[in-house]
C-alpha cells in the first residue's frame, strides 16, 4: 500500500490518506511535545519505536478480544490502519498516582491504588485539553452513552491486559492514555498509538521512569530509556507477530 496524500500532520505523526477510502498510513516521527506544545525537542529513534511498539501492544489487545485500527506494519516507521473518527476524548487509565493527579489532589507519585481509575478529557488542543466528566461529553455530544459505556469497558480490559504484559518485563504500567475511534459502521475501536508517549512506564525494581517523564522533566537518558523499554517488549514478543 502507498502513501497518499497528506491529510494531517500533527505533533508525533502524519496521516496519509491511501487508495483505500477505509484505510490510512500513519507515519510516526522522533518529533516529541509536552505542556501542550510549549516544549519541542527531538528524540532520535523514538518515531520507530513508538511504531513498532504500539503495534506489537495492538496485536497483543486484538489476540485478547480488544478491536484496534491496527491493519499492517508496513516499515519502521509506518503502519497501515483502519481509519476511525476519532471520539474527541483522551480517555486516561491510572494505577498509581503521578502526574496531574497527584498534582490536582495533591497526592505523593506513587500512591498505588486499590482499583484502577478513569478520566476523560476533551482532546482540544486550543482549550488545552481540559478534564471533563461523562455527563459533560453527553451534554457536548462528542459520545453516545453506549459509546461511553464501550470506552469504559474496553479501557479497563486493556489495562488488565497491558498491566500483566509489562509486569512480565519487570515494568510497573503507572497511567496511560487512549483514543477511540468509530468505524463507518459505527463500532467503536481503539485507535492512536499506545507507546511511551503516552504511558508511563517504571522499572518494577528500581522505580526508574522508562518515558517521556524523562523528556518532560528533563531527566536525561531520554534515548536510551526508550531503547530500554523497547528491549524489555521485543525480549516477550519475539515470534509473535
Ligand atoms: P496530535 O493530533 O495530538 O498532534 P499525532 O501527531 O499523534 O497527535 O497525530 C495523529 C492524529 O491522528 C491524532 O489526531 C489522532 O487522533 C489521529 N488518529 C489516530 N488514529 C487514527 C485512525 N485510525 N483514524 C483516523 N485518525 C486517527
Ligand atoms: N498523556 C498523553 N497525552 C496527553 C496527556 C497525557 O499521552 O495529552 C498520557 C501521559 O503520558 C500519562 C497519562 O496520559 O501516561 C496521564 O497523564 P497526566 O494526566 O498525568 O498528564 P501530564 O502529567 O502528562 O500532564
Amino acid at each position: 500500500m502507498e502513501k497518499g496524500s497528506l491529510l494531517y500532520e500533527g505533533k508525533a505523526k502524519k496521516v496519509y490518506a491511501t487508495d483505500d477510502p477505509d484505510l490510512l498510513i500513519v507515519s510516526y516521527k522522533d518529533d516529541a511535545t509536552a505542556f501542550n506544545g510549549l516544549k519541542r525537542g527531538t528524540i532520535v529513534g523514538k518515531g520507530v519505536i513508538n511504531n513498532r511498539m504500539s503495534n506489537a501492544l495492538m496485536r497483543l489487545l486484538e489476540r485478547e478480544g480488544i478491536p484496534t485500527h491496527y491493519a499492517e506494519e508496513l516499515s519502521e516507521r509506518d503502519t497501515l490502519v483502519k481509519k476511525v473518527r476519532i471520539i474527541p476524548l483522551e480517555v486516561i487509565v491510572r494505577n498509581i498516582s503521578a502526574g496531574s493527579f497527584a498534582k490536582r489532589y495533591g497526592v505523593e507519585e506513587g500512591m498505588a491504588f486499590a482499583d484502577p481509575t478513569i478520566e476523560f478529557s476533551y482532546k482540544n488542543d486550543a482549550l488545552g485539553d481540559p478534564l471533563l466528566n461523562e455527563y459533560h461529553a453527553l451534554a457536548l455530544g462528542l459520545a453516545c452513552r453506549e459509546e461511553i459505556e464501550t470506552i469504559k469497558e474496553y479501557s479497563f480490559r486493556i489495562n488488565d491486559v497491558l498491566k500483566d504484559f509489562w509486569r512480565s518485563c519487570g515494568v510497573t504500567l503507572v497511567d496511560f492514555k487512549l483514543e477511540f475511534g468509530r468505524l463507518p459502521d459505527g463500532r467503536v475501536i481503539l485507535a492512536d498509538e499506545i507507546s511511551p508517549d503516552t504511558c508511563r512506564l517504571w522499572d518494577s525494581k528500581t522505580g526508574e521512569k522508562l518515558d517521556k517523564d524523562r523528556f518532560r522533566r528533563d531527566l536525561g537518558g531520554v534515548e536510551e530509556a526508550y531503547r530500554e523499554i523497547m528491549r524489555r517488549l521485543e525480549e516477550k514478543t519475539e515470534g509473535t507477530r
